[in-house]
């Protein structure tokens, strides 16, 4: 068993698309995490502090624990043990939220929905659609790109049986409010990958500076919100979509199913103005103009 790096990978040692360096700065308490995320001068560097912050003791615990315990499928594997940072397009025209990473997809390969099953449904998706370079997503520095996206989570450190506590919800919160900052002079599409991170999305959402309607609408596969952008920026309207999340649960019953993925992610890239031509372009387009 490889262990050189247990329980984490150090920051800035070599691992693929690692954004950290030996100096970015550790949060280790919830208001470490709102003056680190809102001091930081790019979204470059909110990813770096995303991705070295111990400021959840439980989550601190038990991603580490699965770093150095395993499953034994992966018992050779270095493990990234890390918070997992937003990845993709540094200037997007979709922004992806999903809930948080699992322990032993994201935990283990230090990129988003990498190295799971519901990681390999939504990288299909979106390379049929034309937003990914590859069909699957395995490990960092394995060629993927996301063409015109960005995925990040609400939560970024994988929870004990994917349920983050409120507080820690909370603490996180910060993070993902500065990667929606940052991603508002290009994003017009925000999609939500389940109730969880519609909900989750919700409060970033507001706080950098979007209109929203009141109440909050319910969470829907294909639901559609009208978002009013922030005085002064590009666009003129910004959609919040709904999107089942591609789970192993849903998956398994049908409860989301490929054609549902391509529909919604078909809608996001053309309310985004992309076309498939400007991505991996593996046509044909399901529902595609
Ligand atoms: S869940 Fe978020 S706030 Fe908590 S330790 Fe992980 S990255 Fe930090």
């Amino acid at each position: 068993m490889t262990t050189a790096n247990a329980p984490f990978v150090p920051p800035g040692s070599g691992w693929p698309e690692d954004p950290a360096a030996p100096d970015t700065p550790v949060a280790h308490t919830p208001l470490d995490v709102q003056r680190l995320a809102a001091g930081a001068s790019t979204l470059h560097e909110v990813c770096a502090r995303q991705s070295v912050c111990r400021a959840c003791p439980r989550l601190v615990e038990w991603r580490e624990r699965v770093a150095v315990e395993r499953r034994r499928a992966f018992a050779d594997e270095e493990y990234w043990g890390r918070p997992v940072p937003g990845w993709g397009d540094e200037e997007p025209g979709i922004l992806i939220v999903g809930l948080a990473p699992a322990a032993h997809g994201g935990n283990r390969t230090g990129r988003i929905f990498t190295g799971d099953r519901s990681g390999d449904w939504l990288f299909a998706s979106l390379h049929r659609v034309g937003l990914a370079a590859r069909a699957t997503s395995v490990h960092a520095g394995d060629g993927q790109r996301l063409l015109g996206a960005r995925v990040a989570a609400t939560v970024r450190c994988a929870p004990p049986d994917n349920k983050p506590t409120p507080a820690e919800r909370a603490a996180c919160l910060p993070w993902l409010e500065r990667e929606v900052a940052e991603t508002v002079p290009t994003v017009r599409v925000i999609v939500a990958l389940g109730g969880y991170a519609w909900q989750g999305a919700w409060p970033a959402i507001k706080k950098a500076g979007y209109g929203v309607p009141r109440p909050r609408p319910p969470f829907g596969h294909g639901a559609e919100v009208t978002l009013t952008p922030p005085a002064g920026t590009a666009p003129d309207r910004v959609t919040l979509l709904g999107c089942y999340h591609p789970s192993q649960q849903n998956t398994f019953t049908g409860r989301v199913t490929e054609d549902m993925l391509d529909a919604v992610f078909t809608r996001a890239r053309d309310l985004a103005g992309l076309t498939a031509d400007e991505g991996a372009g593996p046509g044909p387009v399901p529902g595609g103009s």
